[in-house]
């Protein structure tokens, strides 16, 4: 467990020691600090294998661009993801809450969670066996 400080504008997780939101800027000064699971980075398969996870709260998964230099957290590329088969740069993300959540960005294809299409900018919640569909490549989500 750690203790932190939830923004009551933006819902950041935030270290307890903060004065004001590191997303939004929001004054900490009358927010209590509660207990929260410690961060632990997803745990992700494709194709049955693991997949490097980075340890941070949010987590960007789409396909680099070597001719602008984007890469994101996660890179579909050397798993096939092209904008062939329907991947985006910046396709979804996963945001630590306390729990991890799952948010389209407007992808070109749209992300689905267990068959259902996600709606842009609306996150939904992780569980354990939740299989996520990025083009035509199926991540599945362990916890
Ligand atoms: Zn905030």
């Amino acid at each position: 467990m750690a203790l932190i400080k939830l923004c009551p504008n933006c819902t950041q997780r935030n270290g307890a020691e903060e004065r004001e939101c590191v997303k939004c800027g929001t004054s900490l000064a009358m927010t209590e600090p509660l207990d929260a699971p410690a961060l632990s980075a997803p745990k992700l398969s494709l194709n049955h294998r693991a997949l490097y996870v980075p340890l941070q709260t949010e987590i960007i998964i789409g396909r680099a661009d070597r001719d602008t230099g984007w890469y994101p957290d996660i890179d579909l590329t050397q798993y096939g993801a092209s904008s062939k088969n329907g991947v985006s740069r910046r396709h979804v993300r996963l945001i630590w809450n306390g729990e991890w959540q799952i948010e389209d960005l407007g992808s070109l294809n749209g992300t689905y969670l267990n068959q259902r299409r996600l709606k842009p900018s609306e996150p939904l919640p992780l569980l354990p066996g939740s299989v996520i569909q990025i083009g035509k490549l199926f991540l599945t989500y362990h916890g």
